[in-house]
């Protein structure tokens, strides 16, 4: 793979599509198509051309991924200049058990991700249709699965089992893991740029409208908050986070809801939104004097606290702590709030750094090394996906 060769990363959704065409690892266009089947709408961002379309699709435009594919082929093509796309790299949500790398697709691979859809069916099914409507309109290029669980496939078998009878577990009922395609890119940052944190003992908390947090040991995840599926863990925008199990059980036998409403509740009402009845979204829960608004973000604080107390105890101590994702990078409040008090661990961070959203925000004196690094998911399928040709 060289610097003339195009790639296409493609994150397929539910209801969208989002792509960025690189030519080697510079990106020509970023966007998305978004509102598939029900108000379908193209946003396109071309560097070189300075193009910039958001535009609504038409109905048959918009009906499924590969619909929208077809759309959106003449504006690629008009940035191609007549060179081929050469490959397509794909998030796909889950790897399974075997899966500890990303890989080449061929039929045979493809038909083993599709056994995987009953462990994410909200996700899978969606990433898979991304790389069948990819293999109509790029019919000679390389298709490149990258996992979100690959990353944490290192984990030790007392962070990927529940303690259920032994054949849920060899069945595949296990703590895989999510956001590993964040964790890796931001390994990989620190492998260049900070040797000493990248060897050492580090926590990174990927905090977007998916919340999750990594415990990693010499570039190896050793734990996550995030379990079977992506509900797990921290409370998230919509999503519950970690719960009693036996709440599901009430919401059954007392309040009578089927395995749908449970799963609308737990992914799409719960969580930020839930909690504070106002909104999924940190920027407007920061600005807001709703009380509701502040125990909502209370909460998120809380949990990713006690988070961190747990994972500095399963790594034997902390020396790095990386924040990262649209909340992490961009909420000095958020970050303030996780931090202070942290003395007893070693963790101090300046205010001043703190309050710019960038690099190291500890204080000199603090033992354990604080910063923000934005994630970049598609470089890391970029990557993955070159290295694979
Ligand atoms: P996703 O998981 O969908 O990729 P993002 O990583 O984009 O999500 O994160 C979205 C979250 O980041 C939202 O809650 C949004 O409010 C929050 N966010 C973005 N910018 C800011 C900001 N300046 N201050 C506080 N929160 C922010």
């Amino acid at each position: 793979m060289g610097k003339t060769d195009h790639i296409l990363v493609l994150n397929a959704g539910s209801s969208s599509i989002k792509f960025t065409l690189f030519l080697g690892d510079e990106v020509l266009v970023e966007g998305q198509i978004s509102g598939l089947g029900a108000v379908p709408n193209l946003k396109f961002n071309a560097t070189k051309s300075r193009t910039s379309i958001d535009r609504p699709l038409s109905a048959t435009e918009g009906t499924n991924h590969s619909a929208a594919l077809q759309a959106l082929l003449p504006l690629l093509d008009r940035e191609l200049a007549g060179n081929p796309v050469a490959a397509v790299g794909h998030r796909v949500v889950h790897g399974g058990v075997s899966f500890s790398e990303p890989i080449c697709l061929t039929p045979d691979l493809f038909r083993e991700l599709e056994t995987l859809i009953p462990l994410a069916p909200l996700h899978q099914p969606h990433n898979l249709a991304g790389v069948k409507a990819a293999e109509a309109a790029f019919p000679n290029a390389v298709q490149v699965a990258c996992f979100d669980t690959a990353f944490h496939r290192s984990h030790p078998w007392v962070n990927d089992t529940f303690a259920l009878p032994r054949s849920y577990y060899d069945e595949g009922v296990r703590r895989y893991g999510f956001h590993g395609l964040s964790y890796e890119y931001i390994c990989e940052y620190l492998k260049a740029a900070d040797p000493a944190a990248y060897a050492g003992k580090l926590i990174v908390a990927h905090l977007g409208n998916g919340a999750s947090m990594c415990a990693i040991n010499n570039g190896q995840s050793i734990g996550s908050t995030m379990g079977f599926t992506a509900l797990d863990g921290l409370p998230m925008g919509t999503r519950s986070g970690q719960l009693d199990p036996g709440v599901v059980l009430y919401l059954m036998t007392e309040k009578g809801l089927s395995a749908s409403e449970i799963s609308d509740l737990l992914y799409k009402d719960s969580g930020l939104k839930g909690l504070s009845g106002i909104s999924q979204d940190m920027r407007t829960l920061s600005q807001s004097d709703d009380p509701k608004a502040k125990e909502a973000i209370d909460y998120f604080v809380f949990r990713i606290r006690r988070e961190l107390g747990a994972m500095a105890a399963v790594l034997h101590g902390l020396d790095t702590v990386v924040f990262t994702g649209g909340i992490g990078e961009n909420s000095a409040l958020v970050r303030q709030l996780v931090c202070e008090d942290q003395g007893w661990i070693g963790l101090e961070i300046d205010e001043q750094q703190n309050a710019s959203n960038t690099g190291v925000i500890s204080r000199e004196t603090s033992r354990v090394k604080v910063l923000v690094i934005p994630t970049n998911e598609e470089d890391m399928i970029r990557r993955h996906t070159a290295a694979l040709m």
